[in-house]
């Protein structure tokens, strides 16, 4: 195929314009600048400019970190304990690092605050001030500003091309002309997020019925796992649980990015047959999400309903947890309420019967696992076991809405892409969630802060990697 090259090669070519690419080359543009020299550094975002920043433009952007910013020992551990393909050396490089990431963030503008809701967190818990648009705006307009460094909207790279020998040294990339050129570069940078953004990809990899998982919201649809393909058609190595996708429960009836019901803990959640099917007080709102959306997709026909009553909507926050533009159902009987959700009222009514009769004493305190309890169910319900007994009752329908795939390429410590025996590729690098690294279990708020401590390890690397500058 003959594409015509643009001039002279770049210094850095980054593909995708989210917290990994953005990271990457602000990094490397520091680490240069120490030397005085003047880089050519050029992005390519999939998206038009107002839709810039992939999933990280809509991410809430938590992070598993305390006030001084140190990563909990605990969900390290809980990580590495999760499956015997985890790369501890990698986590063990965030657990050392992410204090001195999030400081680097508030030195560029982005602020993580601490401000705990009044409902029980599995973690300790910072909140990016303004959520992932804030870092997608400040770390644009820094590399915007900057002579030499380009961001091209609406523009997809296709695939990467080598030297005689192999070595990575340019991107084909497609314009919004519907034209292809070659940008030639001594590095690239793979940043192009998961595959969820590719019915294709996720039938592929997650399995029969994954199409039916949403977006949760519509940034996911320029991720279509053009990294993961670019790399492994030249022989990159793979890690990461593949027919896995991290998912969360929305309303059903809404279109709304984002519209996360979270409150579940605090009422019960109910398959299409009116029946519990998992102790709605096992874990914190955050942690039981993803595995029980998991669950509603994977073991229970992708159907299920959050039924909760009057005494539990005045819970303060409630609307914090529940984030649908659409009212819940409402009905004066759960009878009535049941023909809404489209389950058997008599089934219904049986099911929360026994459930109201289960509930045992205790005070009910949404701050912590209060340890209220059921007794005598066969799935008892382990904290926060309120009867649902106060009319009006309310029912959310559920969908199961994906957030990011786990599978990915592999890299090393310093971001290099690799082979299965551990080669890194001359001239390729992997950031953010086109590298797989989670198996089974994500604990939640960790995904931008490895991405971010990972991509300014790369950006370094790729300077003091001492490729000559044009
Ligand atoms: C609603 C929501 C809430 C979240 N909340 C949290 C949270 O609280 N804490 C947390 O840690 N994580 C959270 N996440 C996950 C986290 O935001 C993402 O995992 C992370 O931001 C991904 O960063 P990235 O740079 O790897 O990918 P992205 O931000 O998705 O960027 C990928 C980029 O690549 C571009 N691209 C793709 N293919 C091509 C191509 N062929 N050519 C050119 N460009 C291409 C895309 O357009 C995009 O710019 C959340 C995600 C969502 C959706």
């Amino acid at each position: 195929m003959s594409v015509p090259q643009e001039a002279a090669p770049l210094d850095l070519l980054v593909v995708g314009c989210g917290a990994g690419g953005l990271t990457v080359a602000q990094a490397f543009l520091e680490e240069v600048d120490r030397d005085g020299r003047s880089p050519r550094v050029v992005l390519l975002e999939r998206a038009p400019r107002a839709e810039r920043g992939g999933a990280t433009r809509w991410s809430w952007v938590n992070v598993t970190v305390d006030t001084d910013g140190v990563v909990d020992p605990g969900v390290i551990a809980r990580i590495l304990t999760s499956h015997p393909d985890v790369d501890e050396e990698y986590f063990r490089v965030i657990e050392r690092e992410g204090a001195a990431t999030v400081a680097w963030l508030e030195e560029h503008g982005v602020q993580i605050a601490h401000q705990r809701p009044p409902f029980a967190m599995a973690n300790d818990y910072g909140a990016m001030v303004g959520g992932g648009a804030s870092l997608v705006e400040a770390f644009c307009a820094l590399l915007e500003a900057r002579e030499g460094v380009e961001i091209r909207y609406d523009t997809e790279a296709l695939r990467l091309t080598t030297d005689a020998d192999g070595r990575v040294d340019g991107v084909i990339a497609r314009g919004p002309d519907g034209l292809t050129r070659r940008l030639a570069a001594d590095a690239v940078v793979l940043a192009t997020g998961g595959f969820e953004g590719s019915l294709e990809a996720v039938t592929r990899y997650v399995g029969q019925r994954a199409g039916q998982i949403r977006h949760v919201v519509p940034g996911l649809r320029f991720n279509t796992g053009d990294g993961l393909r670019m790399a492994t058609e030249l022989g990159a190595a793979t890690a990461g649980q593949f027919d896995r996708l991290h998912v969360q429960l929305v309303d059903e009836r809404t279109s709304k990015p984002d519209a996360g019901i979270f409150g579940i803990p605090y009422g019960v959640i109910v398959d299409g047959r009116g029946r519990r099917f998992v102790d709605e007080g096992s874990a914190t709102a955050e942690a039981l999400n993803a595995p029980l959306a998991w669950s509603v997709w994977r073991d229970h026909d992708a159907t299920a309903s959050f039924v909760f009553d009057a005494r539990a909507a005045r819970i303060p926050g409630w609307e914090f947890l529940n984030q649908s533009d659409i009212q819940p159902y409402r009905a004066d009987t759960l009878a009535e309420l049941a023909g809404l959700i489209g389950v058997d009222p008599a089934a219904l009514e049986d099911e929360i019967t026994r459930f109201n009769a289960a509930v045992g004493d205790g005070d009910f305190d949404p701050g912590v696992l209060d340890g209220r309890r059921t007794h005598g169910l066969d799935i008892d319900k382990t904290n926060w076991a309120l009867p649902i007994e106060e009319a009006p009752f309310f029912a959310y329908p559920l969908a199961t809405a994906s957030t990011f795939s786990y599978g990915g390429i592999r890299i090393d410590l310093e971001g290099r892409v690799v082979t299965p025996r551990g080669t890194a590729i001359p001239g390729l690098y992997g950031a953010g969630v086109v590298t797989g690294v989670w198996y089974g279990e994500y604990p939640g708020a960790m995904s931008v802060l490895r991405t971010v401590t990972f991509a300014r390890r790369t950006g370094a690397e790729i300077a003091a990697a001492r490729v000559p500058i044009h």
